[in-house]
């Protein structure tokens, strides 16, 4: 069933776990986002960036939550980049979409994120914004600090806005890490004490499954992960192509190779699903 994100994200807010989103891209990375939400009775996030084809990916997403109705998934336009952006998931029929001004000043930030509010909720679909600014795990050590979000900002930017949940900068990174990743908790707890609205973790991959767990139990609600899912599913694929046997055939057909990658693609969810403490909830 594709549900609100913004009803998913409440529910782990008040019972203190987070809800694993990854990027989805094609029919066999959302079946296996699908598989492993059901095999571990989790509530899941699909997260659909703009370079992917949005439109088959949200007729997909349909499909499969007719085929798996006992899962709660919510599909969710990821770092949409414009109000247009966000226009076009609307209507494409995703139940969630992000607003990503986090480069933008404050002020800037409120007003774009404000007109996403008004068109999104007037269809019942949850909106996400990024205050400070989650950067790149290549300039890690330079930019880890540059914008850490401020809880007292994060406060005035969810009175201004009405937005549904919140993307902080907590001292993760997108991508791959150069260094070692080093959350700084205090912050978190205080957004969670302080912000109304649920909390949700960018650059969640590589950073580490302490520090992902601490951050689930510390009030992130939703963790995206991208980049150790594209490892494992790729490494999925090459294992396959390098050792796997197909009788009767001189060669590995396709759709092999690609079920392999979304073997492992889920099995990387699933380990996730379990370090968020998601597994269970539904
Ligand atoms: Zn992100």
């Amino acid at each position: 069933m594709l549900v609100k994100m913004g009803v998913l994200l409440e529910d782990a807010r008040e019972k203190g776990y987070a809800v694993a989103a990854p990027g989805v891209h094609d029919m066999q990375s959302t079946e296996a986002a699908f598989q492993a939400a059901k095999e571990l009775r989790a509530p899941i996030v699909l997260d659909v960036s703009e370079h992917n084809d949005m439109e088959a990916l949200a007729d997909m997403a349909r499909f499969y939550a007719r085929r798996y109705p006992e899962v709660p998934a919510a599909l969710n336009l990821d770092h949409g980049r414009s109000f247009e952006a966000t226009v076009k998931a609307v209507r494409l029929g995703f139940t969630s979409v992000m607003i990503d001004c986090s480069t933008l000043s404050f002020e800037e930030n409120v007003r774009i994120t404000s007109e996403v509010v008004k068109m999104a909720h007037a269809v019942d679909v949850s909106v996400e914004a990024e205050l400070g600014h989650v950067g790149m795990g290549s300039r890690y050590e330079v930019d880890r600090d540059a914008a850490l979000t401020v809880p007292e900002e994060a406060v005035e930017f969810v009175k201004q806005t009405s937005v549904d949940c919140l993307a902080v900068a907590v001292g993760t990174a997108h991508g791959m890490y150069s260094g070692t990743p080093k959350l700084d908790f205090d912050r978190l707890a205080k957004l969670r004490e302080m912000v109304p609205v649920p909390l949700v973790l960018h650059g969640g991959s590589s950073t580490g499954d302490d520090n992902l767990h601490r951050a689930a139990k510390t009030g992130i609600c939703k963790v995206n992960l991208w980049s150790d899912l594209m490892i494992a599913g790729t490494n999925g694929m090459k294992e396959f192509l390098e050792t796997g046997e197909v009788k009767g055939l001189g060669f590995k057909p396709m759709r092999m190779v690609y079920d392999a990658g979304a073997k492992a693609y889920k099995e990387a969810i699933k380990h996730y699903i379990k370090v968020f403490d998601s597994a269970g909830r539904v």
